[in-house]
């Protein structure tokens, strides 16, 4: 059961990070670059099949808007979808996961 949900996400004045207020009138602040490097989806974060993990390479290079955001959409109420720059969007940001970022 999530007992905290976002009311507030704003960038925050230079654009590096995203300042989400909670529920619970805590506010938290996490950069882009860690959002996006904390990408959760199966491309960026990789899986478990059959218990064996399956861990995607690191690429040094980072194409144009790797850690720009185009859009954020809410995913039901319990999560939201980041569009990236450089069109990357398959990573569902749930609750729990922004929290602790
Ligand atoms: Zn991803």
């Amino acid at each position: 059961m999530v007992n905290f949900f976002p009311i507030k996400i704003n960038k925050t004045e230079e654009g590096k990070s995203l300042s989400i207020k909670w529920n619970d009138e805590k506010v938290t602040e996490v950069t882009l670059q860690k959002l996006r490097d904390e990408c959760p989806c199966v491309n960026c974060k990789g899986e478990s099949v059959m218990f064996e993990s399956y861990i995607p390479l690191k690429s040094p290079f980072k194409p144009a808007g790797f850690y720009e955001i185009e859009k954020i959409e809410p995913v039901g109420n319990y999560a939201i979808q980041i569009y990236w720059k450089d069109g990357h969007n398959l990573g569902i940001y749930s609750w729990d996961i922004l929290r602790e970022l």
